[in-house]
C-alpha cells in the first residue's frame, strides 16, 4: 500500500475529548473517527487490525468445533418477552418499532435469537454438542459511552453459543472455550488474566470467567493470589469472602480534631472506618465529580452528628433528594439503620483511588436502585477484611494482590435458563425430552484492539504486536523524489509483497522527520529506511519499533531479516 493513497489522517495534537491512551492514539494515528457518541468509523488501518484479530478468533473457534453463522441484528420483541428480558433489560437495549407498530430491538447479545434458531431445527441428542458463533456489530445504549472503542454503543463482538445434552458436556465445552480464549489473547500478543466473575444480568447458574487485559486504565478491578492460581474480579472475590467471614463489630465515631481534613483517607480516619469500607460504600454520580459516600454503622449517624461531621470536614451533606436517588424510599439514610450520606467533591486522585477499589461493577459506580443493607452491607464487611487483613485468598488465605484490567472477553455457563424459557429441547437416547444445556462466550473485538493499544504504546505512538499489526513493514525512502532511492525502495517493497509480507511504502513528498513520526505513530513493527547509503554502499536501515533496535544492513539481508 502506498502511503500517498492510504486514508490514515494523522493528527499532531491529541484530541481534547480523548481521556485514555488508546482513544487518543487511535484518533491521532488515523485509525478511527467518531460518528456519534460511542459510534465510530473504522478507517483502513483499523479495519486491517480488526481483520487480523477476527481471523485469529475464527481459527480458534473453528478448531473448537464452532460453526460460523450470521444472525439478525434486528430482533423481535416477542423473543425477548419469552425469555422475560424485554422488561428487565432496561435502557441499555436499543428499541425500535416497525411501521406496524411492532417492537424490535437491536441485538446487544443473542441468547434469545440463537435459542429460537436451534429450537426449530435441532431435535436429537445426536446433533449435540452444537456450537454456533458470529462476528458482528452489537448495540448497547451504554449509560456512559466513553474511552473510544473501549465502551462504545455500536461495537464488534464475537459471540458463540453452545448447546449440550447435560451439565457434564457443558463443562467440557466450557473448558475448550476457556482454552480457545487463552490461545486467542496469547496470539494477539496480550498480557491477560482469566478471572472468576459474578453472573450478572445475563443470568444462569454456572460458572463464569472474564478475560482481563491488564492495564491501569481498565475499568475492572481484579484480585489475584501469588501463592495459588486464584484470580477473581472484585465483586466475585467479595461474594466468596462473604461466605467465609463473619460481620465486623459495629464502628463508632471519633471526635474531630483536624478540621481541614477532607481526603478519603482522612475522612475514614476521622470516622474510624477503614478506607476500604468508605470506598466500598461510594456511589458515583453520573457527572463523576461529586461522589456520594454512604457510611454504614450501628453507631446511629444521626443528623446532628452528620452535620458536625460535614462541618468539620468541610463537606456537604447530601440532600434528601440525592439520597432518594440512590435508595428509593430513602430508608437507611439519616434513619434508624444509622446510615448517612455525604457529598465529596472529588479531585482526580480521589477518583482514581475510589475507582481502584470500587471495581467495574456498574452497580457500584452509578446511581441505581441500591438498597443499603440489602445490596451492599455484607460486601462491605468482606471488602474490609479482604483489603485490610490482606489474607483473603478464599483458596489459600494468602494476601491478595490487586490489578486493573479491561474485560475483553467472558465465558459463561448459562445452564437451561434460556432453553427452558424458550422451549429449546432435544430427545435423548431413551426418547425423553430435555432442555438443552447452554453456554455463551463473548469477545469484544473492537475493544480488544483498543486494549492492545492500552498495553502496547510509548510516548510517540502505537506499538502493534506483529500478529495483529495492520502492516508488518513500512518502507521509507528518505526522498521519494530521488530517482535512485525511489527505484531501490520500490524494488524492495515489491519484493516484500511477493514474499507475502504486508508492507507500506511512504511515497509521499514529505520531510523524513514527518515520515518517521507517522511510522512511529501508526505503530508498524518494522521500519526500513532507504537513503543515500543505499545508493552508495547498498545499505538500508532496519529499525524494530518495539525495542528501538537498529541495523544497517544490505538490501538482501534486510529482506531476509524482515521475513
Ligand atoms: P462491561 O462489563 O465492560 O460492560 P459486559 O460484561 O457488559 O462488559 P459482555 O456482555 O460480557 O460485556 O459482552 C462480551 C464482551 O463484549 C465483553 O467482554 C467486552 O469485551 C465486549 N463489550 C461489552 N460491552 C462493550 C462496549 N460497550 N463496547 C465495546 N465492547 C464491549
Ligand atoms: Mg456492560
Ligand atoms: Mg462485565
Ligand atoms: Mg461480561
Amino acid at each position: 500500500m502506498k502511503m500517498s493513497k492510504l486514508m490514515a489522517p494523522t493528527l499532531r495534537q491529541t484530541p481534547a475529548e480523548a481521556e485514555v491512551v488508546s482513544h487518543q492514539l487511535l484518533l491521532r494515528a488515523g485509525y478511527i473517527r467518531r460518528s456519534s457518541a460511542g459510534v465510530y468509523h473504522y478507517l483502513p488501518l483499523a479495519h486491517r487490525v480488526l481483520q487480523k484479530i477476527t481471523q485469529i478468533i475464527r481459527e480458534e473457534m473453528n478448531k473448537a468445533d464452532g460453526q460460523e453463522i450470521v444472525m439478525p441484528v434486528m430482533q423481535p420483541a416477542e423473543l425477548w418477552a419469552e425469555s422475560g428480558r424485554w422488561h428487565v433489560y432496561g435502557d441499555e437495549l436499543f428499541r425500535l418499532k416497525d411501521r406496524h407498530n411492532r417492537d424490535f430491538c437491536l441485538g446487544p447479545t443473542h441468547e434469545e435469537i440463537v435459542t429460537d434458531l436451534v429450537r426449530n431445527d435441532i431435535r436429537s441428542y445426536r446433533q449435540l454438542p452444537l456450537l454456533l458463533y458470529q462476528i458482528a456489530n452489537k448495540y448497547r445504549d451504554e449509560r456512559r459511552p466513553r474511552f473510544g472503542l473501549l465502551r462504545g454503543r455500536e461495537f464488534i463482538m464475537k459471540d458463540l453459543y453452545s448447546f449440550d445434552r447435560d451439565e457434564e458436556a457443558l463443562d467440557r465445552t466450557y473448558q475448550s472455550m476457556y482454552h480457545a480464549y487463552s490461545n486467542i489473547f496469547k496470539r494477539c500478543g496480550l498480557t491477560f488474566r482469566p478471572v472468576e466473575a459474578d453472573a450478572g444480568a445475563i443470568g444462569g447458574t454456572g460458572g463464569t470467567h472474564e478475560f482481563m487485559v491488564i492495564a491501569d486504565s481498565g475499568e475492572g478491578a481484579i484480585l489475584f493470589c501469588h501463592q495459588c492460581d486464584y484470580a477473581a474480579n472484585v465483586e466475585k472475590a467479595e461474594s466468596a469472602l462473604t461466605e467465609t467471614v463473619s460481620p465486623q463489630e459495629p464502628l463508632d465515631m471519633l471526635t474531630v480534631d483536624t478540621p481541614e481534613q477532607r481526603t478519603i483517607e482522612e475522612v475514614s480516619n476521622y470516622l474510624n472506618i477503614s478506607p476500604s469500607e468508605m470506598i466500598k460504600t461510594m456511589i458515583y454520580r453520573a457527572d463523576e465529580e461529586v461522589i456520594v459516600v454512604l457510611i454504614r454503622g450501628d453507631h446511629q449517624l444521626n443528623e446532628v452528628k452528620l452535620a458536625n461531621l460535614t462541618q468539620a470536614l468541610d463537606l456537604e451533606l447530601a440532600s434528601e433528594e440525592e439520597c432518594q436517588q440512590i435508595s428509593p424510599g430513602g430508608q437507611g439514610f439519616l434513619g434508624p439503620q444509622g446510615l448517612g450520606a455525604l457529598k465529596i467533591y472529588a479531585d482526580k486522585e480521589v477518583m482514581k483511588m475510589t475507582r481502584a477499589v470500587a471495581g467495574a461493577n456498574e452497580r457500584n459506580k452509578h446511581v441505581v436502585n441500591l438498597c443499603p443493607g440489602r445490596d451492599f452491607q455484607v460486601t462491605i464487611e468482606a471488602d474490609l477484611r479482604m483489603v485490610e487483613a490482606g489474607e483473603a485468598c478464599p483458596k489459600c488465605r494468602a494476601p491478595l494482590e490487586e490489578a486493573r484490567g479491561i474485560e475483553v472477553g467472558q465465558v459463561f455457563k448459562l445452564g437451561t435458563k434460556y432453553s427452558t424459557a424458550l422451549g429449546c429441547t432435544f430427545l435423548d437416547e431413551k426418547g425423553k425430552e430435555k432442555p438443552m444445556v447452554m453456554g455463551c462466550y463473548g469477545i469484544g473485538v473492537s475493544r480488544t484492539m483498543a486494549a492492545t493499544v492500552e498495553q502496547n504504546h510509548d510516548e510517540v505512538g502505537i506499538i502493534w504486536p506483529m500478529s495483529i499489526a495492520p502492516y508488518q513493514v513500512i518502507v521509507v525512502p528518505l526522498s521519494y523524489k530521488d530517482e535512485q532511492q525511489r527505484e531501490i525502495a520500490e524494488k524492495f517493497y515489491q519484493n516484500l509483497l511477493q514474499q507475502g509480507i504486508e508492507a507500506l511504502i511512504d511515497d509521499r513528498d514529505e520531510r523524513p522527520g514527518v515520515k518517521f513520526k507517522d511510522a512511529d505513530l501508526i505503530g508498524i513493527p518494522i521500519r526500513v529506511v532507504i537513503g543515500s547509503k543505499a545508493i552508495k554502499e547498498g545499505l538500508v536501515e532496519v529499525k524494530v519499533r518495539k525495542t528501538g533496535e537498529q541495523h544497517n544492513i544490505t538490501v538482501e539481508e534486510a529482506t531476509n531479516k524482515v521475513m
